[in-house]
């Protein structure tokens, strides 16, 4: 059987911010407002300084304003949760995203649903998991909303396809489960007890691997053509010494039987920051009573 497509996801990030861009100077010449995203981090934990550091780069560069409100990382959670607070009720900040994780003296879960549910960009908060749910208008995850475009721009239509969610978090699994059933797709969400989850896998048009064990999906638990999206970012052993990034999919062996499918890194990984600019673009027009233009 000939290769896998490989799912650019990449370049089709490229594209979105780049359509985003297009849309924000829209609303800038037409509405007379800026997009605006702030982000909150507390504590040096390296690689939330990285994504911060990404996040407000490309804000920018799609022609919006970035704010960043760092803490450290002893700040308590009074501090942050008046600085959420303060950030709900300013006029420039359309998007507000709590860099996770927290440190443990700080409830995570209180913290997130703080956050005005219009202005919560990352979907966490549990007014827009809701919504999610119950099909209404709502801001939604980032990864998950770019996993579902990915999935559509290779096999267009998904209506009464067979998707399988592996991983049923509340960041990724459960919200691309409802996504995918709002596209009528048929969903099973498998986790840590399902049983004969190779059998399970098998019988997915769509296989979404959100699990975060490194190659845990086998070529064998592929139906032959699915699209395979694997959302897992794992760190393991290299060649001489280095680490090299890995999926929750074996891509070499899955790569020979599925009909698409993401790699790793390079495939849902760019489509998170995208997503989230897209998210702050759409509360932005929400707020203002505009509608959100086609991005
Ligand atoms: P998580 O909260 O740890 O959830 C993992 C899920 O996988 C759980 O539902 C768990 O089941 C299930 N699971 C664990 N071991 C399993 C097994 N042996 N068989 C079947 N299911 C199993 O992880 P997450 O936050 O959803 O993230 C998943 C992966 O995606 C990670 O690698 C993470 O780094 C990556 N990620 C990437 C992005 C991005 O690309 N930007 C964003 C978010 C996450 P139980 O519920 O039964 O425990």
């Amino acid at each position: 059987m000939a290769e896998a497509k490989r799912i650019d996801g990449k370049a089709f990030a490229g594209g979105l911010r780049e359509r985003i861009g297009k849309a924000v100077a829209v609303l800038k010449e037409t509405h007379g407002f800026t997009p605006g995203l702030a982000v909150v981090l507390v504590g040096e934990d390296p690689a939330s300084q990285v994504y911060v550091r990404s996040k407000g780069k490309q804000t920018v560069e799609a022609g919006m304003n970035s704010y960043e409100h760092k803490f450290d990382k002893d700040a308590s959670e009074a501090e942050v949760l008046a600085m959420i607070e303060k950030l709900n009720n300013d006029d420039n900040v359309h998007g507000i995203l709590v860099q996770l994780p927290l440190p443990k003296h700080i409830d995570e879960t209180k913290v997130i649903n703080s956050v005005s549910p219009d202005k919560d960009v990352d979907g966490f908060h549990v007014v827009n998991a809701g919504r999610l749910a119950t099909g209404q208008a709502a801001l939604t995850s980032c990864t998950p909303v770019g996993c579902v475009m990915l999935a559509k721009d290779v096999l267009g239509n998904l209506s009464g396809l067979e998707a399988v969610v592996v991983g049923r978090s509340n960041i990724v699994g459960k919200p691309v489960a409802q996504l995918l059933l709002a596209e009528n797709c048929t969903v099973t969400i498998a986790h840590s007890r399902t049983k004969d989850l190779d059998e399970v896998c098998r019988r997915a048009d769509i296989l979404i691997a959100a699990v975060g064990r490194p190659q845990m999906v086998k070529g064998s638990w592929v139906k032959p053509g699915a699209c395979v999206i694997d959302v897992g970012i794992n760190r393991i052993d290299g060649e001489n010494g280095k680490t090299r990034l890995v999926g929750d999919v074996d891509f070499d062996e899955a790569v020979n039987v599925a009909g698409s499918i993401t790699p790793v890194p390079g495939g849902v990984g760019p489509m998170t920051i995208a997503c989230l600019l897209r998210n702050t673009v759409q509360a932005a027009c929400m707020i203002n009573n505009v509608d959100v233009p086609e991005m």
